[in-house]
């Protein structure tokens, strides 16, 4: 039995006890970014079809939110596609500030979580929780408090709406 490292699991008992993690990292992806981004914006956005891209005959969809999405409109779509699929679709240029700051807000509510924070990039990052669950929590507790965070309490952004390019 040389090599085998024992784990502590009764044989057959299909019970796995619970092992203390070596790290912790936890992985935020935001879906549909920044269509959330402007119908928060412009609550009159919210439950409509978005595709935020460049409306031109070379446009790509850079995100289009959950209610376009069953039209089979996606990210990375030429946006001539994504129109015909969806023709109700409202289409919104790209503000990217709008979104950086909608970021920075975002990142914000990461640092209450963990001084640890490795973005990988508008929307996404790595969060290191090892070590914070005697003081958070178990991860998964962590994460489904960190998403309630997230869609309760991002503020509304500071600057009013600008004029939103309807089709
Ligand atoms: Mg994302």
């Amino acid at each position: 039995m040389s090599g085998m490292i024992p784990c502590g699991r009764p044989p057959g008992s299909g019970i796995i006890p619970p092992v203390p993690w070596a790290r912790t990292i936890l992985h935020l992806d935001m879906d549909a970014f920044f269509a959330s981004v402007e119908q928060r914006d412009n609550p009159s956005l919210k439950g409509k079809p978005l595709l935020i891209g460049h409306d031109g005959p070379r446009g790509v969809v850079s995100t289009a939110s959950y209610e376009a999405r069953p039209f089979g409109c996606h990210s990375a779509q030429p946006m001539a596609i994504a129109k015909r699929l969806c023709p109700q679709a409202i289409v919104l240029s790209v503000r990217g500030e709008r979104y950086h700051e909608g970021s920075q807000q975002m990142f914000s509510i990461l640092e209450e979580f963990s001084p640890v924070i490795e973005p990988l990039s508008i929307d996404e990052a790595f969060l290191d929780l090892t070590g914070t669950e005697r003081a958070l929590g178990a991860p998964e507790v962590v994460a489904e408090r960190l998403r309630a965070r997230i869609k309760s309490d991002l503020r509304p952004l500071a600057a009013p709406p600008e004029p939103l390019l309807l089709r």
